[in-house]
């Protein structure tokens, strides 16, 4: 594979930007390799600046759920474009994109829109102090939730691949109000909440877990955070931004009938344009200025292209059966994966949730954050490699998920399963577990 026009670029981009990129797991390094440097993509295909194509499963970390240059979406910020790119004033756009988050998600009855994920659940968090006059925050460990001072502790995906626990530069006196608690353990949960439960303003959560792998919660985890937030009166915060509208339209919450107080959003109701969003019961929300007292702001919040982008792309997941196909063809490949794995030497773990998959090369569960650390990530990065070479754009690490978009048809899907059959024929265990 010719990656030489990738490496010129890489090597100015590290002249002018720190380690070559504006976000720390594009820079590979996990994998030991170097970028490949983007071209253009168009449905499930990226081209990269070497003209090699590559089926994408890493779908912009998300996003990309229609596939790239969907022609609506792309029609419908065009259109917008037209009429301007950013005006800083109100437009009918966000009420827009507003009301279809509020349909699609029945404990949300306002929302405000933010430029990223980690604003929005920075802005959640403040939200939930403002309300419950308490401090103390609970994450879980290996549970990403952006980059906010006091969401970096334990944090899974790019956090854990650089094998920091979190990061200089975040004050002690700023964490030491963040308990970060083990990933589907609902009795670990319960004897914090009973000691604890009155000082804590917040619980969040990714309800599925797509930041250290694919995780899913065990049955009673989600029930547990539920129940134990509601006696105590804190607030439950379901980060939704890589779930909103990926396993189901109505998202985590819909698929496990959970209804949290606050649910963060991005990623896909930006349509691949930068977006967040932080919502919930209308009480709650009714805090935030200029109706309340807590300050949230925005230059270009609710920018009308990102709005366009993000209706265009609701509106199309909109149409009935869509998840059903979305959720055949990620069967499809989960079960071919399952079976070329069951018959190569290698040991690993497929886990899925729609289309949203892990892959970890292990033998045992992986339940948790701990877990997914113990799996071989040696492995992982030949596995990559050999991927690469055979035409597939995989995440560059084991702590991310792999992202099945309605633009990948069958064809695809079989084509990936052929690469994986042979990529893992070249494997053997190297190490044991
Ligand atoms: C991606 C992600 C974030 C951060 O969103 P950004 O837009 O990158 O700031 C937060 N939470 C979860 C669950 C995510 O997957």
């Amino acid at each position: 594979m010719k990656r030489d026009n990738s490496h010129r670029m890489y090597e100015r981009a590290r002249k002018f930007i720190p380690g070559g990129v504006n976000s720390p797991v594009r820079a590979c390094k996990s994998v030991g390799t170097e970028p490949l440097f983007i071209d253009r993509a168009e449905g499930c295909k990226i081209y990269d600046a070497d003209g090699n194509v590559f089926i994408d499963y890493v779908g912009s970390w998300g996003p990309m759920i229609l596939g790239h240059r969907n022609p609506f979406v792309m029609d419908a910020v065009t259109r917008v474009l037209d009429r301007g790119s950013s005006f800083g004033a109100p437009t009918d756009l966000e009420t827009r994109l507003a009301e279809l988050i509020i349909d699609a998600m029945a404990s949300i009855d306002m929302v405000r829109m933010v430029n990223s994920g980690t604003e929005a659940t920075m802005s959640a968090i403040r939200l939930a102090r403002a309300v419950t006059g308490r401090d103390t925050i609970i994450k879980f460990d290996g549970c990403y939730h952006g980059h906010a001072d006091t969401l970096l502790v334990e944090a899974g995906s790019g956090v854990a691949t650089l094998g920091i626990p979190g990061s200089p530069g975040v004050p002690e006196d700023v964490v030491k109000h963040t308990l970060s608690l083990p990933y589907n353990d609902g009795d670990c949960f319960k004897k914090v909440m009973e000691s604890k439960g009155d000082r804590i303003a917040c619980v969040i959560v990714e309800p599925i877990a797509g930041n250290m792998g694919l995780v899913p919660p065990v049955d009673g985890f989600l029930e547990a955070l539920r129940e134990l937030t509601e006696k105590t009166g804190s607030i439950l915060i379901f980060d939704e931004v890589m779930t909103g509208f990926r396993v189901a339209y109505g998202g985590a919450q819909s698929l496990y009938g959970i209804s949290p107080d606050i649910t963060c959003l991005a990623k896909i109701i930006g349509g691949g344009l930068p977006v967040g969003a932080y919502g919930g019961r209308r009480d709650i929300m009714a805090h935030i200025a200029p109706q309340g007292p807590v300050y949230q702001a925005g230059t270009l919040s609710g920018n009308p292209l990102a709005m366009a982008a993000g209706i265009a792309t609701l509106d199309q997941l909109k149409t009935p059966g869509i998840y059903d196909i979305l959720e055949n063809r990620s069967l499809r490949l989960e079960e071919g994966l399952n079976n070329v794995v069951a018959q190569s030497s290698v040991d690993a773990l497929i886990q899925r949730v729609g289309s949203m998959l892990g892959m970890f090369f292990t033998n045992r569960q992986v339940e948790n954050f701990n877990d997914a650390k113990t799996c071989n990530r040696g492995l992982y990065s030949d596995f990559y490699k050999g991927m690469l070479e055979e035409g597939v754009y995989l995440a560059p690490s084991q702590f991310e998920s792999i992202f099945v978009s309605l633009a990948h048809d069958e064809d695809d899907i079989d084509q990936t399963l052929s690469a994986v059959e042979k990529v893992l024929d070249g494997m053997t265990k190297k190490d044991v577990f």
